[in-house]
């Protein structure tokens, strides 16, 4: 019996096995793909993230991710306006990223099966039987589901959000381009908008956020790309000018906001399999590792010689969860709607522009402090 099964090897479950690993606890993280792999991200990451990965030897300096300190916004019109960041970020590619930190797990301690898609969880009698692929069961005490926005074990766990569609498309590419490497751009465009900013190797993301009717409309990717996203002329101008990296995009869709629960069926959910915050606060990465440290540490305490009981776990984790992140998430859904709309992306500029100190707030309550 291990003491913890971490469904899903993002960052929340890749830091979550770090720490519990180093900690001396049997850990299986079970991961459905295999590293290194793009994802759909912005790849831009909060330096509120930055002391905490440095106490547990988990910055990835050796990767050289960029330093990024300014914000630019463009409403669908091209209009623009910019404000530095207070607490500023770093960008470094998923790919990369998420390969070093399952190097560092492995160091760690902690044993990783990769291709390996759980198919389903049960609790009885106080512990868990973990389904893999040809029916092999494992079995843990605890269960960590950090396996991100959507699986499809959130309809046997029959959450909520599950029921309803989402009207979102992710997209991402990777560039070379002419572009500052210190800035991170927001272009709105009609129903979405498009992030830019620098990762290593002299790279750009270049990612966005889309809609699914859209895409219906316009067929195909690059139809939509050209009819809706380039009636910003900033988006116009950089896929003219730039060198695409990847073979293709990548592509995901069902992209869902709404709120979760970080506790279900006894399943100690963390990163976005507790709440996603709207890509345009920039703000996901560094909540899914906040989320892995707080519940890493009550899970190591639970099993010190002195700890509590599973049911203090859960209402521990539950309580300090909504604390620190709920507000932010409904703050970052409310804000998106000034986000995807022409009206409403000229108000957003004009906030950057002329109400900098209410733009400085929204993006003070959608992040954290360091930690
Ligand atoms: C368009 C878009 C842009 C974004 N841009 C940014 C940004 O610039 N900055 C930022 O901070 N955040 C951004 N985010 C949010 C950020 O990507 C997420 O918050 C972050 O990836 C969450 O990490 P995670 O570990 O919770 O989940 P993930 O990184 O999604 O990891 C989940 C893992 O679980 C695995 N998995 C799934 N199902 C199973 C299964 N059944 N069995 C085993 N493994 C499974 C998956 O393969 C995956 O590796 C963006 C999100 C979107 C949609």
């Amino acid at each position: 019996m291990k003491d913890i099964i971490i469904i899903g090897g993002g960052l929340a479950g890749l830091i979550n096995a770090i720490r519990l690993a180093e900690a001396g606890l049997n850990v299986l993280l079970l991961e459905k793909k295999t590293y290194p792999f793009h994802r759909v991200c912005g790849e831009y990451i909060s330096n509120e993230v930055v002391p905490f990965l440095e106490s547990i030897n988990a910055f990835p300096y050796e990767l050289e991710p960029s330093s990024i300190r300014e914000f630019t916004l463009t409403a669908c019109s091209g209009a623009s306006a910019s404000m530095p960041l207070d607490l500023g970020g770093f960008g470094v590619s998923r790919h990369a990223l998420d390969h070093f930190l399952y190097q560092r797990a492995q160091q760690a301690g902690a044993e990783i099966c990769q291709q390996t898609a759980v198919q389903s969880v049960d609790f009885s009698e106080g512990h868990f039987r973990v389904t893999l692929p040809q029916n092999e069961v494992v079995e843990a005490r605890l269960v960590i589901g950090a396996y991100g926005k959507r699986a499809r074990l959130d309809k046997q766990l029959d959450r909520p959000f599950i029921q309803q569609r989402s009207p979102y498309i992710g997209v991402k590419y990777h560039m070379r381009v002419d572009f500052p490497d210190d800035i991170i751009a927001l272009h709105n465009f009609p129903g979405g908008y498009c992030g830019i900013s620098r990762v290593e190797d002299g790279r750009y993301n270049v990612c966005y956020l889309g809609s699914r009717a859209q895409l219906r409309k316009h067929g195909s990717i690059e139809a939509m790309e050209a009819k809706v996203l380039h009636q910003n002329p900033y988006l116009k101008n950089l896929w003219h000018s730039a060198e695409f990296l990847l073979d293709q995009p990548e592509v995901i869709n069902e992209i869902s906001f709404a709120p979760k629960q970080p506790v279900v069926n006894h399943i100690l959910m963390s990163g976005d399999t507790a709440g996603l915050i709207t890509p345009l606060c920039g703000n996901g990465m560094a909540m899914a590792i906040h989320s892995a440290k707080i519940l890493s540490d009550l899970i190591i305490q639970h099993y010190s010689p002195v700890g509590f009981d599973r049911t203090a776990l859960e209402t521990q984790y539950a309580d300090a969860w909504k604390r620190q992140f709920a507000a932010r998430l409904w703050v970052g859904r409310n804000t998106q709607r000034l986000f995807g709309a022409k009206i409403s992306s000229e108000i957003g500029v004009q906030l950057v522009k002329r109400w900098r100190s209410a733009a400085r707030s929204i993006m003070r309550y959608t992040h954290g402090e360091p930690f």
